[in-house]
């Protein structure tokens, strides 16, 4: 059981800024996250796309906004548990919460800060019918380990950036890749397009455009693939792996079954205060919440996830009170040097 005070369901910008502000009231953190990497939509969905809203940065691109933001968060130390969607919940006798992960791992806190945006993302899945038989038995939607495909023989599916880069690089990983797509044209950008059929040239990846995966065999474990060829039929395709890459698609999931109020597929917080829902306990901010005048923007993210940590300092701790300091003041413990170096710039702006 991973025991922690404030535990985040949701590692986007929201779920990461959480870490920090918990961090300056000394309470621990630990992060779920269905995708096998930090950033939420940033790092999901436009990692190289420019924001201009966040305050004090005129332009910067989403994956460096989550690389500054894993930085900040360091000296706290949070655990993650990436790759595992939050699936149930049950409230103990001590007023404490269990979250269990769709793998099983169990997490136990006191305080839940639900930061899931717009749901946990799940793997668009191909129309094969016995697909899901062979789910972590050759059959894999997101990649989370390259190394498991070494010297092994993998078939990827798709036509976008995820199946074209995992095709570049798997090449130099597996002992055979072959890329599979229904039309001759991908929609991926042009310098990956054009490194696939260069890899295609030179025999590291074969490709096999205008056709589709249309069937699974092997006994329990994956052994070959069905491919359907626009002109020259059916081929049969023996491989160890079968990764369609066809991308992700937002859904609330097992959140909405956990008794909380939802509206328009988010989740009703009270706003006139600490952005808690209907159960005392559990919170919901960022994207997943809904409140009059909600915006869905990042910096909303950011504003909620300090006011929801005071007031579960106040949950964790009612007989203490909290005098909020600037970090100017306070420095930040972890970062070396920080906290004195932050006093002396205050007395010198005082002097
Ligand atoms: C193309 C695009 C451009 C954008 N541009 C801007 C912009 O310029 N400025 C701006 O402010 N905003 C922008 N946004 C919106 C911004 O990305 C969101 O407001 C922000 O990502 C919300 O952060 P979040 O942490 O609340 O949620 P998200 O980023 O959605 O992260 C939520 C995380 O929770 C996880 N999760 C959900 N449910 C579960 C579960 N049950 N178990 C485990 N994990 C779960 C998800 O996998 C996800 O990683 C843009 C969005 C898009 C799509």
């Amino acid at each position: 059981m991973i025991k922690t005070d404030i535990l985040i369901i949701g590692a986007g910008p929201t779920g990461l800024f959480t870490v920090f502000e918990a961090g300056l009231l000394k309470l621990k953190t630990h992060l779920i996250d269905a995708l096998p990497q930090p950033g939420g939509q940033c790092a999901e969905i436009y990692p190289k796309k420019p924001i201009y809203d966040i305050p004090g940065f005129p332009e910067i691109l989403a994956g460096d906004l989550v690389n500054n933001l894993m930085e900040q968060i360091k000296p706290f130390e949070p655990g993650f548990t990436l790759g595992e969607r939050a699936q149930t919940i049950e409230k103990l006798e001590d007023d404490t919460f269990v979250v269990t992960t769709n793998k099983g791992t169990k997490h136990n806190a006191p305080v839940i800060a639900i930061a899931g945006g717009l749901g946990s993302f799940e793997p668009r899945k191909p129309p094969i019918p016995n697909i899901d038989l062979y789910e972590d038995n050759g059959v894999a939607y997101i990649i989370r380990d390259p190394e498991v495909y070494r010297d092994k023989r993998v078939v990827i599916a798709g036509g976008g950036d995820s199946a074209l880069d995992w095709s570049i690089f798997l090449a130099d990983v597996a002992s055979e890749v072959t890329l599979v797509h229904r039309r001759n044209e991908f929609r991926g950008a042009l310098d990956s397009v054009e490194r696939v059929a260069e890899l295609s040239k030179l025999g590291k990846v074969n490709l096999i455009t205008e056709a589709e995966v249309k069937e699974l065999k092997g006994d329990e474990k994956l052994t070959a693939v069905g491919i359907r060829h626009k002109t020259e039929g059916d081929i049969h395709f023996e491989t160890d792996y079968f990764i369609p890459l066809f991308g992700l698609s937002p859904k609330l999931g097992p959140i909405a079954d956990w008794g909380l109020e939802i509206e328009k597929n988010a989740i009703k917080v009270d706003n006139s205060y600490d952005y808690q829902t209907n159960v005392p306990g559990i919170y919901a901010i960022g994207d997943v919440n809904t409140y009059k005048g909600k915006l869905k923007l990042i910096l909303s993210g950011f504003h909620e996830a300090a006011i929801m940590c005071q007031s579960a300092y106040q949950r964790i701790f009612p007989d203490k009170k909290y005098v909020m300091k600037y970090t100017t003041v306070g420095g930040v413990e972890g970062f070396d040097g920080t906290k004195k170096e932050a006093k002396k710039e205050v007395v010198k702006s005082i002097n």
